[in-house]
């Protein structure tokens, strides 16, 4: 059976990469109906945090990767944090210890390597070789420090064998530490798993990404306006080619379509726009009532009320947003009753030396609609244009700005609708003036 694990040190905050990581391993083993493993790598004391520990837990599960064995969840092959984990280590030492491959070196430990060539069959990069007959460019490494500790490749493995590890899905960063890890599955006398090493990811200019990097933290992904479907899907055409055009994928179709044969081998490029885009993509497919659900702490956060108009506000705004964070702005002249009017579309209607009257016309036509609605305010505009020798569409622009105080947004249609009459006639004359 499939068992696969994603292996963060709890340093620093969930980042890209550790997530794109964390999700390969996820879709992985759902394909398969196999186990996905969380263990945490936290054997370096004098770095890991609380704080990062809980980053990653909450990082997954706000992208929906949830795990089938380790923090909260138990398992068969616990513990799952490394840090707990010394009674293992110990024992496999002394296997190593007990066949002569290790040997005391001032207090430490190193590894005898095998000395011959060592060759990966990697599913992702291919064949790769190191060759351990140089001893000068692989010198026998260290697998125990002279204070008991383990080093990182050594229990890494340990841990692989011992959780039955089948694929290790896993940065490039990684791809030379693994003929050492071979080695060492070698000299343990079982069978290691199969490696699959992920492209790096690079900023939209080439240079490498950081942790640092504008977009690395997956923490600030739902604070910007992202929902966690489209970082989902971004986080998996980050290396992953679907080759098709289509590029809007859900959980559940990326676990059906996801393989590593189409992981690429060159790096990805992060890039926030496609990002972005994605977002806007994903929140079209949400019902009107999630969508305003999620907007919600934003228009909150913004000091907006969220009266009555709010839900049909939020559906109005909702295919020209990408992000959540823009609905606030975006619809705030919806739910406040004192609007500002933009500079720029204002300049354009005071060019205008038609548009005071046609809004006083306009104002006093809105008024007399007995039953009022989108088709009767419209039809409005169309008459009072008509009377004044104008075309419908020089009181569209107006009409808009008064109304909103924005040179576009969403339909004039819904914007009447959802303000009702009184305010129309209101905003029409205050513009009008
Ligand atoms: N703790 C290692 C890392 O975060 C794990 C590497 C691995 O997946 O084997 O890079």
């Amino acid at each position: 059976d499939v068992r696969t694990r994603f292996a963060p040190s709890p340093t620093g905050y969930l980042h890209v990469g550790g997530a794109r990581t964390a999700l390969f391993n996820y879709l992985f083993a759902r394909q398969h109906g196999g186990a996905f493993v969380l263990r945490v790598e936290d054997t370096d004391q004098a770095r890991n945090t609380e704080e990062a520990r809980a980053a990653i837990f909450d990082g997954m599960g706000w992208l929906g990767l949830d795990w089938d064995e380790g923090e909260g969840k138990g398992g068969d092959f616990g513990p799952y944090n490394q840090s707990e984990r010394t009674a293992l280590y110990d024992k496999w030492f002394e296997v190593l210890r007990a066949a002569g491959r290790v040997y005391e070196d001032d207090g430490a430990w190193r590894f005898r390597f095998e000395r011959k060539p060592v060759t990966m069959n990697d599913l992702v990069c291919g064949e790769v070789t190191i060759d351990y007959r140089d001893e000068s460019n692989t010198p026998d490494m260290v697998v125990r420090r002279s204070d008991g500790s383990y080093v990182f490749h050594f229990v890494n493995v340990v841990d692989d064998l011992e959780m039955q590890i089948t694929h290790v899905i896993r940065g490039e960063d990684h791809l030379m530490n693994t003929p050492k890890h071979l080695q060492l599955f070698e000299a343990f006398g079982v069978a290691p798993p199969q490696y699959a090493h992920i492209p790096l990811i690079l900023n939209a200019d080439g240079s490498k990404m950081s942790k640092r990097d504008e977009g690395a933290a997956v923490g600030d992904y739902p604070k910007n306006g992202f929902i966690a479907p489209a970082v989902v899907n971004f986080l998996a055409l980050l290396g992953w080619n679907p080759k098709t055009d289509e590029e809007v994928f859900t959980m559940d179709e990326l676990v059906a379509r996801f393989s590593l044969e189409n992981v690429n081998r060159s790096p990805a490029r992060f890039d926030a726009e496609k990002c972005a885009w994605l977002n806007q993509q994903h929140l079209l497919k949400l019902s009107s009532e999630q969508f305003a659900e999620l907007a919600k702490p934003f228009v909150e956060k913004a000091d907006l009320p969220l009266g009555e108009r709010y839900p049909a506000a939020a559906e109005a705004v909702r295919e020209k947003v990408r992000l959540l964070s823009e609905v606030p702005g975006a619809l705030d002249f919806l739910l406040v009753d004192e609007i500002s009017i933009d500079t720029e579309p204002l300049e354009k209607v005071r060019k205008n030396d038609q548009a005071s009257t046609l809004l006083a016309a306009l104002a006093d036509r809105l008024s007399g609609i007995g039953e009022w609605s989108a088709e009767a305010a419209k039809e409005a505009i169309g008459e009072t244009a008509k009377e004044n020798g104008a075309k419908p569409g020089q009181l569209m622009f107006p009409t808009r700005v008064a109304l909103s105080g924005k040179g576009g947004g969403p339909d004039l249609g819904d914007i009447l609708r959802i303000l009702g009459k009184d305010t129309c006639v209101a905003r029409l004359h205050d513009l009008a003036t």
